[in-house]
């Protein structure tokens, strides 16, 4: 997909950078047009340019569908396809948008940025932000095409993976003597982790009233695994839990709890007990950071602007824009679609939102590329 974006979009005036994944199957793929991004600029009230930013990746089709998945299909008043709402319908109309303009015409840059393996925790943007040369500044105001129903999202959760592996030692069942059993440990730090998701839930951090059904960080042990038969200790048990910053909040205090609850949890498995000799290793996998653009940000107030939206909405999930504002990017969440049919069978983009959608992404080039109407 990458390399037919790139072939698509290429011609004089248009800079295309592959941004390659650290095995090299994958890349992310930046186009720039018009003159580069002028840093004095950048922090004005106005120009500094546009990014148009979209996943290339989509979740398994799985089962369920009344039509082939990877078949774009019309049904009336909508498009129907994996990825049609997340978020390939907004990838499109970024693609064409960006196409249509003459990169001599623009007086600010215009960028687009595709990144890869979004949905298996933003690998791809988090790439990015590590790797992209910081003098190659990006246009500022950002637009992240996740499907909002064309609502304009400022602020969303990040995650954040663990996993605790505790180690035993393997023996008979008969002979218990000999081996150190690694369940009965890992069940206990599962119990400390459900005390500590108990305590979460009751805090109230700072932005909480933008999340009303989840006010709080939210801690889910997701998977165990452990054991081989039934008539053998077992070595190894691997639990993998994941939890869910608000916008603002350094993930620093946070794992430091989840490891004060592991050690509990380890410490509490008593004296006497045979399996005192396990051992336990702690690992953070990363994740996505959560996502706070202020209100002030010219982005956000253009959209708003023109959509005539007053509240905050927040989402649940998270998105690339947690990474890309590491990038120095001011990101808002706004595209054509619904998140509640993405990952799902039969998803579907409705043919007006994506209509409306370019739209508005037309007229935010004009806003901030090419110094019509709107400018602060
Ligand atoms: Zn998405």
């Amino acid at each position: 997909m990458a390399a037919f974006l790139a072939e698509y979009l290429a011609r004089p005036g248009v800079r295309i950078t592959e941004n390659p994944s650290p095995d090299g199957s994958k890349v992310n793929l930046v186009v720039e047009a018009g003159p580069p991004v002028d840093p004095e600029d950048r922090h004005g009230p106005g120009r500094g340019g546009l990014t148009l930013s979209a996943h290339m990746d989509v979740v398994p089709a799985g089962e369920g569908w009344s039509a082939d998945p990877f078949t774009l299909t019309d049904r009336g008043d909508r498009w129907l396809g994996r990825g049609t709402a997340d978020m390939k319908g907004f990838l499109t109309l970024a693609t064409q948008a960006f196409a249509r303009h003459d990169p001599a015409a623009l007086r600010a840059p215009l960028a687009l940025v595709f990144t890869y393996d979004e949905e298996l925790g933003c690998l791809g943007a988090g790439h990015l932000a590590a790797t992209w040369p910081r003098e190659h500044l990006l246009p500022r105001n950002t637009l992240i095409g996740e499907p909002t129903s064309l609502l304009a999202v400022r602020m969303h959760k990040g995650h954040f993976k663990v996993r605790v592996t505790v180690q035993g030692v393997n023996a008979h069942s008969g002979y218990p003597h000999l081996g150190v059993n690694a369940i009965e440990p890992a069940g206990r730090i599962i119990a400390a982790l459900s005390d500590l998701r108990a305590e979460l839930v009751t805090e109230r951090p700072p932005m909480a009233e933008h999340f009303p059904q989840t006010p709080y960080v939210a801690l889910n042990v997701a998977r165990v695994e452990g054991g081989t038969a039934i008539n053998v200790v077992p070595d190894r048990c691997l639990i993998e839990l994941g939890f869910r910053l608000l916008p603002g909040m350094d993930a620093a205090p946070i794992i430091r709890r989840v490891r004060g609850a592991i050690e509990r949890g380890f410490a509490g498995q008593g004296e006497g007990r045979s399996e005192s000799g396990a051992r336990y290793q702690i690992e953070e996998m990363g994740g996505a950071p959560p996502m706070l653009l202020p209100e002030e940000a010219p982005i956000y107030r253009a959209i708003c602007r023109r959509t005539g939206q007053t509240e905050t909405v927040s989402a649940s999930y998270g998105t690339d824009g947690g990474w890309l504002a590491h990038l120095g990017l001011d990101c808002v969440i706004f595209g054509p679609g619904t998140i509640e049919v993405a990952h799902k069978p039969d998803e579907y983009l409705p043919k007006a939102e994506f209509v409306a959608g370019a739209r508005h992404v037309e007229a935010l080039i004009e806003e901030f590329c090419l110094g019509g109407e709107g400018h602060g």
